[in-house]
């Protein structure tokens, strides 16, 4: 027991962080949306410019993707087909998948969300369905996304798993060189920042065929031509060793979540995701509003506006590090950790910064270490220089108060 996951542990250890964050009205915050990240929080009729949401291009309100999600359900007359797809699928489904697909130049499925591109994946490449019929070894970084790490018992039933350092190419390369075939599991981007080594896990590819399976949760849509993501962008285009799975609830304004299978017209590899893909293969998927909304983001990620709020993005992110400082400073992502240390402090910190106008997310184990606990702020396209320097102040205050 307890190899590759222990839930019961997590809920002793951070339960009462939890229970801590509610108390001081961090946590469960009802609010209406009053656009661009500002919402008003019902209980107290305050409103709060949100810092910690993943809309990062805050394409969430984009009028063109609101009119098409309601447009497409009312022109289809339905929320879903009610039946598998494999079985039955409106047409508008397929329009989505093919703008995604044109848009990345992969073979694309979508997933009800990023976690269910996940389990749908994992498992079929643990199988060695997607490396010659041989199960590969499934390495993990320690640091990849929980929705990952969760396969790890599913996937160790049909190969080994092994975990690794965060990043450690060394041990990576050892692996690959006592093993026929090797899988590694990572994300593009980390949620708590920092990215995967992306050219020398390719080089490791080209020496050993090493297959990688990369999560672009974040990297997706906020980098590269077309908002195609880090990893995309440093190769060019897909190769069949590679899968990668991302949210389309992020950067990407819509709903849901995606895999990019691998180089288009693979009928094979396309068949077997959408019959023996778990999750892809029952009864939900995303609904027509959210595949409206997908057609409408995609027309304007292959537009010029995408640059643009990518450009905005960036500028963003180097006026937050040149006030503000953090670990992450000067990598060009829009992830900052702000270390404050114990738990308790952090949540003095989030309490007072939601007083002056500002939610941020309090982090604390499992997503990072015991007594390492922080803020993870999320820098979007749709902040104000004036919203950041305010925002500076204010936590640069708490950081001298509590020296
Ligand atoms: C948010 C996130 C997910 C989960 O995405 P959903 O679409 O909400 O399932 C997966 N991986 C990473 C790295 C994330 O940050």
């Amino acid at each position: 027991m307890h190899l590759f996951t222990n839930t019961k542990k997590a809920i002793q250890i951070s339960n009462s962080f939890w229970d801590v964050t509610t108390q001081a009205g961090l946590a469960n915050i009802v609010s209406r949306n009053l656009n661009d990240g500002v919402h008003e929080a019902l209980a107290t009729g305050k409103s709060f410019l949100n810092m910690s949401s993943y809309s990062y291009l805050g394409l969430d309100s984009h009028p063109d993707i609101l009119r098409a999600a309601a447009d497409a359900v009312l022109e289809t007359g339905s929320l879903n087909t009610s039946i598998s797809r494999i079985r039955v699928q409106f047409d508008i489904l397929q329009r989505a998948e093919q703008a995604l697909a044109e848009l990345v130049e992969a073979d694309v499925l979508t997933t009800p969300s990023c976690a269910a591109a996940a389990a749908a994946s994992l498992p079929l490449l643990a199988s060695g369905a997607l490396t010659d019929d041989v199960a590969p070894l499934m390495v993990f970084d320690k640091n990849a996304h929980f929705c990952l790490n969760m396969m790890k018992p599913i996937c160790a039933d049909e190969a080994e798993v092994a975990t690794i350092r965060h990043n450690d190419l060394d041990a990576l390369e050892d692996l690959c060189k006592s093993r026929p075939r090797v899988a590694y599991v990572a994300d593009g981007v980390y949620s708590t920042g920092g990215q995967a080594p992306v050219k020398e896990l390719l080089q490791l590819q080209d020496k050993y065929g090493l297959f990688l399976f990369f999560d672009e949760a974040h990297g997706f849509s906020t980098l590269g031509r077309h908002g195609r993501g880090l990893v995309l962008e440093e190769m060019g285009a897909i190769n069949d060793r590679t899968l990668i799975v991302t949210s389309l609830n992020k950067g990407f304004g819509a709903s849901g979540g995606a895999i990019f299978l691998g180089p288009r017209h693979n009928l094979h590899r396309h068949n077997l995701a959408t019959r023996f893909g778990g999750p892809i293969t029952w009864s939900q998927r995303i609904n027509t509003a959210g595949l409206g909304a997908i057609i409408a983001s995609a027309a304007i990620h292959r537009s010029d506006a995408l640059p643009r709020l990518q450009n905005r993005l960036q500028d963003n992110v180097r006026y937050f590090d040149e006030l503000i400082d953090s670990e992450s400073r000067g990598d060009g992502l829009p992830i900052r950790f702000i270390s404050i240390g114990s738990e308790d402090n952090t949540i003095v910190f989030a309490k007072s910064l939601l007083e002056q106008g500002f939610y941020t997310s309090p982090i604390f184990f499992p997503v990072i270490a015991k007594g390492r606990a922080g803020l993870r702020i999320m820098i979007r396209a749709n902040m104000q220089h004036e919203d950041i320097r305010r925002f500076a102040a204010s936590l640069n205050q708490l950081k001298a108060d509590h020296e």
